[in-house]
């Protein structure tokens, strides 16, 4: 029927692991798996994103993120010498929330909010940059082959077996069979690892699309660095435009740059659309000062070339069947951003699984039974802190009595 055989397991050999998805979750997953000594096999979906012909992976997704001691102590307890260094040497540490808005006299104002008492931060990171820096410690790992461009098609995780589709060296689509001892999917909110393990167990599964939309902008570095700055804002800071229903944020780069985040209901991203000469205007009432940082023709040429994408958070469980599949990070909690966990908590779910995890032999059904049992509640969790963080980011940080008003209201 096509399919070729790849990759059998045969008595004797090490516990075979596959890890569908290398995305920083399956990446580190990989790495994991490896370090422990299993036979590790990774297939991508996309191709190598090192390679410089390659779309940049994130040009439709987020770029900036916030990495914070969820995700790190995952990345240090991989075990692998040097890995958190080399990721923690391109982040930029923010040690608070600039909030910016302004006054009834009209003047405009930032004030600073500071994440912890102690100055303890989180830190900026480039997703492709943490996903390379995750690729290179894999290939570097004598017991792991990476496969790129390979897409998970089917599974069937009774027999341990799973189909991909592939090109062949002349072009042609072609479906390869593998098998394995565990299979795990960290192919992201649209899981279809997600799609076929719902079919041998019994699932409860929730995905909700809230009415807001993102659309990505950059404010770009300054025209004339200085040798101590060259962001044109605080670069130690995740910088807030709060509103009642929206929300405009900024992250550092390394090269002085922000990346930039418009968070708005979707009726308003269709208004603005609709004359996208309004938009500066827009800018100036909803988010003062931003159009001093992206010039108006700019912020217009942006808003029309970058897509306005949807936010989903999804909840479900069991994450696992028997011994033989297990999901992890988007594919099994993806959350909207506005706590900035859903790859921190991506990370997590890999220390956790593998501290479950009998090591170096084949996991048994038990230890993923206790997988589901300890994370499917804490990853629900973190999913409701996240929607419920909205509320906290757009309208509670600019207003104390906020808290207080909304409870009397609902009493
Ligand atoms: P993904 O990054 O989606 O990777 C999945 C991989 O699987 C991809 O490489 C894909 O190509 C591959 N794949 C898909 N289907 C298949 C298939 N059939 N076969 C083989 N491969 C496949 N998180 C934070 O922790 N902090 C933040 O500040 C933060 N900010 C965010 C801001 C925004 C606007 C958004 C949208 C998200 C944000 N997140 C943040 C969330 C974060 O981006 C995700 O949680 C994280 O990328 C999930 O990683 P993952 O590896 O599970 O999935």
């Amino acid at each position: 029927d096509g399919r070729e055989s790849q990759n059998q397991h045969e008595s004797g050999t090490k516990s075979k692991i596959v890890v569908v998805g290398a995305g920083p979750v399956g990446a580190l997953a990989a790495i994991y798996a490896a370090e422990r000594g299993f036979e590790v096999e990774v297939y991508e979906l996309r191709n190598d994103l090192r390679d410089p012909s390659t779309t940049p992976l994130n040009f439709t997704r987020s770029i900036n993120l916030a990495l914070s001691e969820r995700g790190i102590n995952s990345l240090r307890a991989s075990g692998r010498d040097g890995l958190l260094e080399r990721i923690m040497a391109d982040t930029i540490p923010m040690r608070g929330r600039m909030i910016h808005g302004k006054k009834a006299s009209g003047s405009i104002y930032e004030e600073a909010q500071d994440y912890d008492i102690h100055g303890r931060t989180i830190f900026a990171v480039d997703r492709g940059g943490l996903n390379k820096h995750l690729l290179d410690e894999l290939e570097s790992m004598p017991n792991v082959k990476i496969f790129f461009n390979h897409k998970l098609v089917g599974a069937n995780f009774a027999d341990n077996k799973a189909w991909l589709e592939t090109k062949s060296p002349a072009g042609e689509t072609q479906e390869i069979e593998i098998t394995f001892d565990l299979l795990i999917g960290a192919d992201g909110a649209h899981s279809a690892t997600r799609y076929h393990l719902m079919k041998y167990t019994r699932m409860d599964y929730r995905q909700e699309y809230i009415d807001t939309l993102w659309c990505e902008f950059t404010i770009t570095p300054k025209a004339n660095p200085t040798s101590t700055s060259k962001h044109a804002i605080s670069p130690n800071h995740l910088h807030i435009w709060p509103g009642s229903d929206r929300m405009f944020i900024a992250i550092p780069s390394l090269d002085g740059s922000f990346t930039c985040t418009l968070f708005l209901p979707s009726g308003e991203f269709s208004c603005l659309a609709t004359d996208p000469s309004t938009i500066p205007a827009f800018f100036n009432a909803s988010f003062p000062g931003v159009t001093a940082l992206i010039p108006p023709a700019s912020l217009i040429a942006q808003f029309e070339a970058n897509p306005h994408l949807p936010l989903i958070s999804l909840t479900c469980s069991p994450y696992h069947f028997r011994a033989s599949a297990v999901i992890l990070g988007d594919a099994a909690h993806a959350m909207v951003p506005f706590y900035g966990q859903g790859m921190n908590a991506g990370l997590e779910d890999v220390r956790v699984l593998f501290d479950l995890l009998p090591p170096s032999i084949t996991p048994t059904p038990e230890s993923l039974d206790r997988y589901t049992a300890l994370r499917a509640p804490d990853a629900a969790a973190i999913g409701a802190l996240a929607l419920a963080n909205y509320v906290e980011m757009r309208e509670g940080v600019v207003s104390p009595l906020y808290k207080l008003r909304k409870r009397l209201e609902e009493t």
